[in-house]
């Protein structure tokens, strides 16, 4: 099998998930999928890594029902509006018709708030900072694909409470900054935060703000976003507090939407290669493999011996090792295993490795391979850990860079969204008054205005005409094609 991703992505991709055993999509209903162990065990990592994170930043872990009933949902308009064409509806307990159908939730807004109007009551009670870890399903229209879009995916929701528009502001720019800490910072994946036009906001939200990577295809995969919900959902929900000035008023709201199923989808795919995942050191479920290398001067379990010595010695410094030592295997096939699920180290062990009281470690992003002293291997592991985060993350960020273009005209972007780059150009708004701009962009190249840049600074186009209609342009913005 000849992987080549960089001519077929979608190959390469589909290919990478099935065989790395990330998931399985051949289960029996459309758009549900299941998660298999190897993937599993990077979800989970991921999970933990990100669930830290945000209880160092104040949150607290809740779990809340799947169901939510449909008088929650139709409490705030907006956002019942639009999610009513994707939820799904239980009707029936066994074969009786319920009395009032449930939805399995499509996101979890309205079952929260309906229970912080019980738990919050004074200004002590904020900020009022919980997270769940679940997932969530929606009736998805759009062809599915793993990781990316289905019908039940796997994620992370934030919601947040505030006395004051301030902290609620304050939180969304926290939450960024958790996604820079966990995405960029244990991840190795860049993004670009953007806050989105209002016409591409959550509905039920004030506004938008979403992190954005970039996949190798050139689209954009949104893989986290937070939402300012102003005072919305607290008025709907009559969720109210006593002010320290004894008035009772309604709070501030944020939520966070960490898509752990993207973020997967982008690890492997940003960092992935023609041999198969390539894994940072921080998420890889076993972090060094150790092949013995049989040959004719050493007995087999003589070289298993010194294998569990070097074992040892890893798991004694907190490695997650493996020791693959069925004999009926090659070394080869070995090698070729290890390196399609991407684990990062590969500690190769044969009769000179042995005779020296060393092993050879070899890198599986760049295949280089270094003649390690036993009593130096934990050193060695910690280094080359890090050397490998770092080239995978530079790598993926001269990737990024390279692909931002400047355009001038709507036919500049038309060209260079075809050749899968991000166009940056002068728009008019990301109001509502600039969606008919949006809405041409889609129409003539199926692009999308992901937004202003939130997380650099940058000067405003100064003089320059939407692209679009040629009215002053009040931003740059960012177009570009998404799943
Ligand atoms: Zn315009």
């Amino acid at each position: 099998m000849k992987l080549d991703k960089k001519s077929n992505f979608s190959e390469w991709y589909n290919t990478v998930i099935r065989e790395a055993e990330i998931v399985d999509d051949r289960y029996n209903v459309k758009g549900f999928v299941v998660h298999r162990p190897w993937g599993m065990r990077i979800l989970k990592t991921i999970y933990r890594i990100y669930e830290e994170a945000l209880e160092e930043h104040g949150h607290e872990p809740v779990l809340f029902p799947t169901v939510i009933p449909e008088e929650n949902l139709r409490r705030e308009e907006e956002h019942v509006e639009y999610f009513k064409a994707e939820v799904f509806w239980i009707t029936h307990g066994a074969d009786r018709l319920l009395p009032r159908r449930l939805a399995l939730r499509p996101t979890s807004e309205t079952a929260f708030y309906y229970m912080y109007s019980y738990w919050i009551r004074s200004y002590r009670d904020l900020p009022f900072k919980a997270y769940q870890s679940c997932s969530v399903f929606r009736y998805e229209t759009k062809a599915t694909k793993p990781l990316l879009r289905g019908r039940e995916f796997l994620w992370i929701e934030a919601h947040d409470v505030f006395s004051t528009s301030e902290d609620a502001y304050r939180q969304v720019r926290e939450d960024m900054e958790i996604a820079r800490e966990v995405i960029y910072g244990k991840l190795a994946i860049p993004f670009m935060f953007f806050q989105r036009p209002q016409w591409d906001k959550f509905r039920g939200a004030e506004y938008t703000f979403a992190a954005d990577c970039l996949m190798p295809d050139g689209r954009f995969n949104q893989i986290a976003s937070t939402h300012y919900l102003g005072q919305r959902f607290a008025k709907a929900f009559e969720i109210k507090f006593l002010d320290r000035d004894g008035a009772w008023k309604y709070p501030y709201q944020t939520c966070y939407g960490p898509g752990i199923w993207r973020i997967l989808a982008a690890l492997i795919s940003i960092h992935g290669d023609d041999h198969g995942l390539i894994l940072p050191f921080d998420v890889a479920p076993i972090q060094v493999v150790i092949v013995p290398i049989p040959s004719k001067d050493v007995s087999y379990d003589e070289l298993i011996k010194y294998c569990k010595v070097v074992e040892d010695r890893l798991r004694s410094g907190g490695v997650r090792v493996r020791l693959d030592s069925d004999p009926d295997v090659t070394p080869g096939a070995k090698f070729y295993f290890w390196e399609f699920r991407g684990v990062p180290l590969r500690a190769e062990v044969g009769s000179m490795e042995l005779k020296t009281r060393s092993v050879t470690l070899c890198r599986r992003d760049t295949f280089e391979r270094v003649r390690i002293e036993l009593e130096l291997l934990l050193d060695a592991v910690e280094d080359l850990s890090r050397r490998i985060f770092d080239n995978l993350r530079s790598k993926a960020e001269r990737e990024l860079e390279s692909r931002i273009v400047e355009a001038l005209s709507i036919e500049e972007v038309g060209e260079s969204i075809s050749k899968g780059l991000i166009v940056k150009a002068p728009f008019c708004s990301v109001d509502y008054d600039g969606e008919p701009c949006g809405e041409k962009l889609k129409e003539a190249y199926s692009a999308e205005v992901r937004g202003i840049r939130i997380d650099v600074e940058e000067e405003p186009p100064d003089g320059a005409k939407c692209i679009v209609c040629g009215r002053p342009a009040k931003h740059y913005v960012y177009i570009g094609r998404s799943y």
